[in-house]
């Protein structure tokens, strides 16, 4: 009898695949269609890939785990992605709130950045963020600041996947004097991030109204050169409205098809994303050509589907 069990317990163990991990959680709720609310359910990990998600107790039947991870009382859902940061800002938190977008970017956020952003300050200021969003669960994010490869750096090191721009705006600033310099600076970048497994690098720049024409069509012009997404406020505000239709006689996200400098990639993005202005920026990665490997798509489909989630500024969004 006993050497009938110990086949039988062999013979369950022999039968269970090798996972580095199992979690386990009151509630797990998939991602993939078709979305699931899994009540005691757990998750196999090998290496960094989900191999299976089902109910405890067919998890643990399937799967041997070299480590597990049971949480009786959470909840393990996907990561949330925050389509919207300039994550170093965090230390700037504070220092002025509840103004106009044109007065809180002129009178106190440039004044700020030109006296404060450094290698350093962005790197401690993305790890804060990247802290920060990690504990309400985002886990990807999309930012566009200064110094974009030490943001990267911080964010693979927190372990978080990020769509990241390096700044390109029409006055000298902490990593490049002028827009030409910061094109070289966002074309290194590129180079540089171009095959990373968490990190898909873009083209930043800033504004329609910090940028001149020539200047937003040479960023295009880079991110087609490496079939990057490109990143832009848009219509964030109604003094931008009125002065693209003073200027142009369109509103900014029309602006394309009077010829103007607005890549048209992000336009059309936009429009095809069937969402408000808010979408802007978002709408850049519906715009993305396919030459990119087929995990780096994933990441970018996973980005989209999750669509945006932007924090409201006073006068729009930032
Ligand atoms: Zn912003």
């Amino acid at each position: 009898m006993r050497l009938f069990c110990s086949f039988l317990l062999a013979a369950f163990t022999l039968a269970a695949e090798p996972a580095d991990w199992v979690w386990s959680a009151r509630y797990v709720l998939t991602g993939a269609a078709p979305r699931r609310v899994i009540e005691n359910g757990a998750v196999a990990v090998r290496g960094d890939r989900i191999v299976a998600v089902g109910s405890r107790s067919d998890i643990d039947r399937r799967f041997q785990p070299r480590q597990r991870l049971d949480r009786p009382d959470a909840l393990i859902a996907p990561g949330l992605v925050n389509t919207h940061t300039h994550a170093a800002m965090s230390l700037f938190r504070g220092i002025a709130d509840d103004l106009r977008l044109q007065d809180w970017l002129e009178k106190y956020i440039f004044p700020a950045e030109a006296k404060n952003v450094s290698p350093d300050f962005v790197r401690w200021g993305t790890r804060l963020a990247c802290a920060e969003m990690l504990l309400g669960g985002t886990t990807t994010f999309t930012d566009m600041y200064y110094f974009e490869d030490v943001v990267a750096e911080a964010a693979k090191e927190a372990g978080m996947r990020g769509v990241l721009g390096e700044t390109i705006i029409g006055f000298p600033v902490a990593d490049a004097k002028t827009p030409a310099d910061a094109l070289k600076l966002a074309d290194r970048f590129l180079a540089r991030f171009a095959a990373d497994p968490l990190i898909v690098p873009a083209v930043a720049p800033h504004a329609i109204y910090t940028n001149s024409d020539e200047t937003l069509k040479a960023a295009r012009a880079l991110a087609n050169r490496y079939r990057a997404p490109l990143l832009i406020h848009l219509s964030e505000t109604k003094r931008e409205n009125d002065e693209s239709m003073a200027r142009r006689s369109r509103d900014p996200q029309s602006a394309p098809r009077g010829g103007s400098a607005l890549p048209v990639e992000q336009h059309e993005a936009g429009q095809r994303s069937g969402a408000g202005r808010e979408d802007a920026d978002v709408g850049n990665f519906r715009g993305i050509r396919p030459r990119r490997s087929r995990r780096q798509q994933q990441r970018l489909e996973h980005v989209r589907r999750d669509g945006p989630r932007r924090q409201v500024a006073k006068g729009g969004y930032a």
